[in-house]
């Protein structure tokens, strides 16, 4: 079975925040199918969306996986439920010991009612597009067609108040 690079976002607010996510990431490295390639730094961002709640820690990781979009995001579940995440219990966007995205893989575009990739709503996320870019600089989002460097660079310039010329990504 031939592998496939598929990357993930790793968030915590609740509880002993990194070491939630260093265990995710060694329960997701012991999966038959998924090794664990890079991981980013683990950085503290304030929790964004309506309900008021701890910061968060993030980080990114890059993935070789001989899984199919499916059977990762399945995989990605289940290690989020054995470190007691329940998500009949919770808020939209509310605190949780640890959440797994599912980023990009390959160049795939799905839309289906469990699993979106590229996930929606990365390029809007400064707490994603930091650690990504970390582990994968020169990826082309397969939709926006533009690096994650410069989906990172674009987003920082949008959400300064100085125009920054150098964050206009070529291939556009
Ligand atoms: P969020 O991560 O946006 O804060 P949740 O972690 O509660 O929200 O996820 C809500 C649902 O999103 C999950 O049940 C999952 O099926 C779905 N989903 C769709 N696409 C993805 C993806 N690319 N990565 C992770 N979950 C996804
Ligand atoms: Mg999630």
């Amino acid at each position: 079975m031939s592998n496939a690079n598929a990357y993930i976002a790793l968030g915590s607010n609740i509880g002993d925040r990194r070491a939630a996510i260093e265990s995710a990431l060694s329960a997701l490295d012991e999966m038959n199918g998924i090794a664990v390639v890079a991981v980013s730094d683990l950085i503290e961002t304030a929790p964004q969306g309506p309900v008021d709640q701890p910061r968060y820690f993030n980080a990114a990781a890059a993935l070789s996986t001989t899984l199919e979009p499916h059977g990762l995001l399945e995989a990605m579940a289940a290690i989020e439920a054995a470190h007691g995440r329940d998500r009949r219990r919770e808020q939209r966007w509310g605190p949780r010991l640890i959440d797994l995205d599912l980023l990009l893989y390959e160049d795939r575009v799905i839309d289906r009612p469990g699993l979106t990739v590229p996930h929606p709503r990365m390029h809007l996320r400064t707490f994603v597009l930091g650690p990504l870019a970390q582990v994968a600089p020169s990826v082309v989002h397969p939709v926006l067609g533009v690096t994650i460097e410069c989906l990172r660079d674009r987003l920082a310039s949008r959400s300064s108040t100085e125009y920054h010329p150098t964050a206009v990504c070529s291939g556009e």
